[in-house]
């Protein structure tokens, strides 16, 4: 098992949206990862060796040979990746470590994933593994963002969505102008949007991605109105 800080090669780098950028970090030769979907790694630049962020995987741990992570432009290192990250450029790699971890042990569960905005990049990873295994895990995304041009791996999930009839990506956009085409939902994340999704409450897993403000709104949602037990119950708080 590789715990070992590599330095890996940035072997493409791919804008998802104008803020958004899919780094596609290629292991070195010898190195192999035990590691699990819905883990995140530690990145670093070379020359800034003390400014360390994580970045959880959007590839999952059916994916061999590489990472995948997606950056949304924001804050110091975010802004860094997004605008100066290329292909060819190296990256100091901290190996996956963390929780969020889809529950596909004992089959049968539904896992209901609530993000915002970059906070869909796990799901990614959760969706692929449960379809290229053809796992009877049920997994609903609800995700909301503030309009149609905001939606990260829209292609991907409406795919996925296709070959795995268990899996739904549900949009809400919270600022679309009054006129625009769109017939999806509208607004934020509500109790009662989240809660008509639920079919077997005692078998169901939530999970949330994103800011603390929509982790805490979820958690109150699960844990106070729904009264749900802690352990069905995952949280990543970005900041
Ligand atoms: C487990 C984990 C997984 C994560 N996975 C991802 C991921 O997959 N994709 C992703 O894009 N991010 C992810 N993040 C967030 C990521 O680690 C960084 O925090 C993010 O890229 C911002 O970079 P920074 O910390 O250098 O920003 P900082 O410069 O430290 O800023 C942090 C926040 O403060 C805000 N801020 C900074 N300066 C100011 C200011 N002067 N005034 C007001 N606000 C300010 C920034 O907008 C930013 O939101 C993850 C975080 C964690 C903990």
């Amino acid at each position: 098992m590789a715990k070992q800080i590599v330095e890996m090669l940035v072997e493409t780098a791919t804008m998802e949206l104008p803020d958004v950028k899919t780094l596609h970090l290629k292991w070195p030769e010898g190195y192999d990862a035990d590691f699990k979907t819905g883990q995140f790694i530690t990145v670093y630049w070379p020359h800034k060796q003390k400014y360390k962020r994580a970045y959880s995987l959007s590839s999952c741990a059916l994916d061999r040979g590489f990472f995948d992570v997606t950056v949304k432009r924001d804050g110091k290192m975010g802004t860094s990746i997004v605008d100066w990250c290329d292909a060819g450029d190296k990256l100091f790699v901290i190996p996956p470590v963390g929780k969020f971890l889809p529950a596909f042990d004992p089959p049968g569960k539904h896992l209901i994933c609530i993000a915002g905005g970059s906070g869909v990049t796990p799901f990614r990873g959760f969706v692929r593994e449960a379809t290229r295994r053809n796992l009877d895990t049920r997994i609903t995304i609800l995700y909301t963002v503030r309009t149609t041009k905001d939606v990260i791996f829209n292609e991907e999930f409406r795919q996925l969505e296709k070959e795995n009839p268990r899996v739904k990506f549900e949009v809400t956009c919270t600022r679309l102008a009054p006129e625009d085409p769109w017939t999806g939902r509208r607004g934020r994340i509500t109790a009662e949007w989240v809660k008509s999704f639920i079919g077997d409450a005692a078998n169901t897993v939530f999970y949330a991605c994103g800011t603390n403000e929509l982790v805490a709104a979820t958690e109150h949602l699960v844990l106070e109105e729904l009264k749900l037990a802690k352990e069905q119950m995952r949280t990543e708080k970005w900041g």
